[in-house]
């Protein structure tokens, strides 16, 4: 597996220690990587615990993924720090409560829009902020974290879903933007796992409780495992990979019933 001595890593999405973000973070941190982790107001004593627990010291800082003032002091902050940047993780998601416990068809205008804006122009927007300083490194990579809902219709997933397959549709057209300066992009398309942003979806121990019954591995995966994926893609082990979905999930997706 890709030694990460020497390379520097963003990574977005951290909220506490059930994160999928966190997951990256660690998988990448005990490989060697020196991290800068961003955190939305209220996490910001949850990440620094988090962040104090790495060995090679991590910077901490604020990012709403939804203001492009804060995206650019991130990466004005990680060039001043790292002067340059070998790798991003893209965690950030959301959908207002409300759009995802109405019927999809009540579907409001501002909530598409938020869900959209945060869950998946945010991913353009940070690319947008990476390039120059993995320029500077030669080239990158990026990955952002996705689920089946994008393709297939789950429980009170709804507005996300549309968000998700928009986020996967942005994977592809990046990896063609980016792809000639040496910077690859891909997502990690997660089973369920227990995590704040999946305790917003109601019946989403519904959906964890099938994943056992269903997915050719006969369990859900576990967070530490969606890590170790996302590490993969942003090493050098998967030099030739871009614009590609990778499923983590047990194998649940290439079941019928
Ligand atoms: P999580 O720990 O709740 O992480 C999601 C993070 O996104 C939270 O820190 C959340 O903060 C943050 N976020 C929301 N709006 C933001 C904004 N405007 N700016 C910056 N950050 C913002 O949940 P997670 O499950 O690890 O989610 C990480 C990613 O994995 C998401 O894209 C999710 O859709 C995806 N995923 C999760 C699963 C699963 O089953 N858990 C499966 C497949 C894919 P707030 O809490 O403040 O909103």
């Amino acid at each position: 597996m890709t030694d990460f001595t020497g390379k520097h890593g963003l990574i977005v999405g951290v909220a506490n220690k059930r994160s999928l973000a966190w997951a990256i973070a660690q998988a990448t941190a005990r490989r060697g990587a020196r991290l800068a982790i961003t955190y939305q107001g209220r996490f910001e004593d949850h990440v620094r615990e988090l962040a104090a627990t790495l060995e090679i010291p991590a910077l901490v800082l604020p990012c709403d993924v939804a203001l492009d003032a804060e995206i650019d002091a991130v990466f004005s902050r990680v060039d001043e720090a790292f002067g340059g940047l070998d790798f991003l993780v893209h965690g950030a998601a959301f959908a207002a409560r409300e759009e995802l416990t109405a019927p999809f068809v009540q579907t409001s205008r501002e909530g598409f829009r938020t869900a959209l804006d945060v869950s998946a122009y945010s991913l353009i927007a940070l690319a947008r902020g990476a390039m120059p300083l993995m320029q500077k490194r030669g080239g990158g990579a990026i990955v952002t974290l996705t689920y089946l809902g994008s393709e297939r219709v789950f429980p009170n997933y709804k507005v996300m879903g549309v968000a998700k397959a928009a986020l996967e549709a942005t994977v592809r057209y990046l990896a063609a933007d980016v792809g000639p300066s040496n910077v690859r992009v891909n997502a990690v398309s997660a089973g369920p796992v227990k995590t704040l942003a999946a305790a917003g979806i109601s019946g989403f121990s519904s959906i964890l409780h099938v994943y056992p019954e269903r997915a050719p591995l006969r369990r859900n995966v576990e967070a530490a495992e969606v890590g170790e994926a996302a590490a993969f893609l942003l090493g050098d082990d998967s030099k030739g990979v871009t614009g590609e979905v990778l499923m983590v999930d047990a194998g649940f997706h290439v079941t019928g019933m």
